[in-house]
């Protein structure tokens, strides 16, 4: 089977990843569609710890094709993938709050392999491949109306930027919202604001290029240019909300400085181990907050679900933010362009090039 592979030295599309069958509680997925998201690169930069070789992509959507005993879900089944390989026992899983499950991180048997080598999934996927198996934890319904690479964004970049918005800082009619860049989660995070009655929402990026696009999705201004003189000028009582989405530390003590009376800074984006952040303490005083978020803090089966239903009927828009759509082969070009800033979004249809009817 073709994947694309970080070997730790090469990233590359590579045909011999070899997939096992689903265990007990288990699904395999025929992958439709995978975005490709800055965190894929986290590894491959050394920001994040990352066992190798592996196959990365963790935001996805595909079909059950196969599961393991004890699975209820059906086979032919339309499914997003979510990271969160939850336990479904703990308390924080019965609360409802998936994110705080210390079970995600608990290993499985590994699913990929080549040449009789153990090869990982990224963030418990491993998207960037025809075949993968998760738990069933992991797999959230979704309609067959909705398409294949909208289906995917759904999984990482649109939870996240919406979850944020709406449940962590929960942005409320009139307020006033400041976005730290415009990126995959960034774009999300602007629409998730307009659509919670934010006043104003401010982007601040480096990329001149991502104006009309934050714009269309709902920003009410776009500067490029350092941050702090930006909110200074534009909001000189702060913002209500701030979200940061790059994960860098000088943004997120801007952020900080940023906030009005009763604002709420939210680190969206995951920085590199080891990352230390310095601001003035006092300013935190007026009931201000500053709150970290992991997959928008909010329950895949629930949230994912509402999005879906949101985008077919029209109240939301989701699709601006992908920029090109392209098969598994050009994936070191796909990973070049997204660094280079020019996509938005690139998803790899995991279909194209693939003999018809064979689905691994
Ligand atoms: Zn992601
Ligand atoms: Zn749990």
């Amino acid at each position: 089977m073709k994947a694309l592979l970080w070997t730790g030295a090469r990233l590359d599309t590579v045909g011999d990843i070899e997939v096992r069958e689903p265990l007990a509680g288990e699904v395999a997925v025929r992958i439709e569609a995978a975005g490709l998201c800055h965190s894929d690169l986290k590894g491959v930069d050394g920001d994040i710890e990352q066992p190798v070789p592996v196959v990365l992509g963790h935001e996805a959507a595909g079909v059950i094709v196969a599961r393991g005993p004890g699975v209820t879900a059906r086979i032919g089944q339309k499914v997003v993938l979510s990271p969160l390989r939850t336990c479904g026992r703990c308390a924080a899983c019965r609360a409802g709050r998936p994110t705080l499950c210390r079970g995600t991180s608990e290993p499985m048997q590994t699913v990929f392999s080549r040449a009789g080598e153990k090869v990982h999934q990224f963030v418990r996927i491993g998207a960037f491949a025809r075949r993968t198996v998760v738990t069933e934890a992991q797999v959230i319904p979704v309609p067959d109306a909705l398409p294949d690479t909208i289906a995917a964004l759904l999984g990482c970049a649109v939870i996240t930027g919406f979850g944020a918005v709406w449940e962590r800082a929960r942005v409320q009619r009139g307020e006033s919202v400041l976005v730290i860049g415009a990126g995959g989660i960034g774009l999300n995070v602007i629409q998730a604001a307009k659509v919670a009655g934010a006043d104003s929402v401010v982007v601040c990026d480096t990329n001149p290029r991502k104006e009309s696009i934050a714009r269309r999705l709902g920003a009410t201004d776009f500067r490029v240019g350092e941050v702090a003189a930006i909110a200074t000028a534009v909001a000189p009582n702060g913002f209500d909300a701030v979200f940061e989405c790059v994960g860098r530390p000088e943004l997120l003590a801007a952020g900080i400085d940023a906030l009005a009376w009763g604002g709420r800074a939210v680190m969206v984006g995951l920085p590199p181990e080891g990352t230390n952040i310095t601001f003035a303490m006092r300013r935190l005083f007026q009931d201000k907050a500053v709150l970290g978020c992991r997959m928008g803090s909010v329950d895949p089966h629930r949230f994912i679900p509402d999005l879906a239903r949101r985008y077919l009927a029209g109240e939301i828009d989701l699709d601006p933010l992908v920029t090109d759509v392209v098969p598994l082969s050009q994936g070191a070009r796909l990973v070049e362009r997204l660094r280079a800033g020019e996509l938005d979004r690139g998803v790899f249809d995991l279909a194209a090039g693939e003999p018809t009817g064979d689905g691994s």
